[in-house]
């Protein structure tokens, strides 16, 4: 399966509306949150933090008129220093134990998604490399103050500890949520490469006209069945008078023939049975599992379909005949002198007639 490895189909759907949507999330649940806070510190009193909190969720809820006016590049700046400013402010007021320092852990993934997705050139990595050193930096800042003086704040110990879980659920949530967009994304791109690379596979391995496969992967198919040890025929077909036809009816009669041939030739043997197109209006059949009787009895199909066929081209009508030389695989021979065979005996059937399937031992 090339879609959605990772994911089944509703999960995928869901996580690409969150994708999609990263910084409308981020930017509402962040301001949620501080709404949240703005409460905790106006019933603690820390009126420094309540200032702070009440600009915060206005910052975060207006993000979105930038947003639908992609200017994500702005709301990621002002979202990072908001953090960054947060985390030091609540740290310094009311000290280590409330945990507030923990969403500098959360700037670094953040720093790095925004970087990748929203600058090119190889100064993102730089950037963001830089960016997540800045808040490893002022973590231990924080640390370090926290140690080194008693926070102007201090709290009762259930509401200490109650702050601390819910900056650490906080917390988590970010890094999941960076993480789960993260996944999605490769996982994402993995199956747009799987989608390409099958695309490029099959327009390396057939030719553009004729949908027919080209003479290296044929080369493919022949190893695969000499390998196998299995018994084939190979029949080799050739439009008679060819050059006729582009030279009365023009290039694109000539192209319309060969798409036409190869339709007929498609419709008259059995699935398992590799048809390449060899050279120009040369088609080479590989009859899988078939004794030469089988693939004379198959060629002779194509012939007659062919014959019987009239190929309306504007206000004419083309008809043209194939002549197709057989020829069975043994062990005694190697695959190129089976098709030289093949070739002999479709020039011994150009010399003598054309319209025919030759199968038996011609004079080289
Ligand atoms: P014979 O009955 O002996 O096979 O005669 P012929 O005219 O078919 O053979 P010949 O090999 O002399 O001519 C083949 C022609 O096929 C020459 C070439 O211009 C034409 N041809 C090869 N590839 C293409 C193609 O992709 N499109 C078109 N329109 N013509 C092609
Ligand atoms: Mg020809
Ligand atoms: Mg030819």
């Amino acid at each position: 399966m090339l879609m959605a490895d990772t994911f089944d189909e509703k999960t995928r759907k869901l996580l690409d509306i969150i994708a999609k949507r990263r910084y409308y999330i981020l930017t509402e649940c962040i301001g949620a949150t501080h709404a949240l806070f703005l409460v905790v510190f106006a019933v603690q009193r820390v009126m420094p933090m309540v200032v702070f909190n009440i600009f915060s969720p206005i910052m975060y809820f207006s993000a979105r008129f930038f947003l639908d006016h992609k200017k994500e590049y702005a709301v990621f700046v002002g979202m990072y220093i908001e953090i960054l400013v947060h985390a030091i402010m609540a740290t310094w007021f009311t000290g280590w134990e409330t945990g507030f320092q923990q969403y500098l852990i959360g700037l670094v993934p953040l720093g790095f998604m925004a970087c990748y997705e929203l600058t090119t050139g190889k100064t993102r990595f730089t950037i963001a490399t830089v960016l997540g050193l800045c808040a490893t930096f002022c973590y231990v800042i924080c640390r370090q103050l926290s140690y080194t003086q008693t926070p102007p704040y201090v709290f009762d110990s259930r509401v200490t500890m109650m702050l601390y879980n819910l900056n650490s659920v906080a917390t988590f949530a970010i890094l999941f949520f960076f993480l789960i967009i993260y996944t999605y994304n490769m996982n994402e791109m993995e199956s747009k490469l799987k989608r390409q690379n099958a695309v490029l596979d099959y327009r390396a391995s057939v030719d553009p006209l004729t949908s027919l496969l080209n003479r290296r992967s044929m080369g493919e198919q022949l190893k695969k069945s000499l390998d196998s040890g299995r018994y084939f025929s190979v029949a080799m077909c050739d439009i008679d008078d060819f050059k006729m036809i582009n030279d009365s009816y023009g290039h694109e009669a000539g192209d319309l023939v060969l798409k036409e041939v190869t339709r007929l030739i498609n419709e008259n043997i059995p699935e398992g049975n590799p048809i390449c197109r060899w050279g120009g209006e040369e088609i080479l059949i590989l009859y899988n599992d078939h004794t030469s009787e089988e693939a004379v009895v198959l060629s002779e199909r194509i012939r007659r379909a062919i014959d019987d066929n009239y190929i309306p081209f504007y206000n004419k009508t083309i008809h043209v005949t194939i002549t197709i030389g057989v020829a069975a695989h043994s062990d005694s021979q190697s695959i190129e002198e089976t098709i030289a065979v093949a070739d002999g005996r479709l020039y011994y059937g150009k010399n003598h007639g054309k319209n025919q399937v030759i199968s038996f031992p011609v004079p080289s």
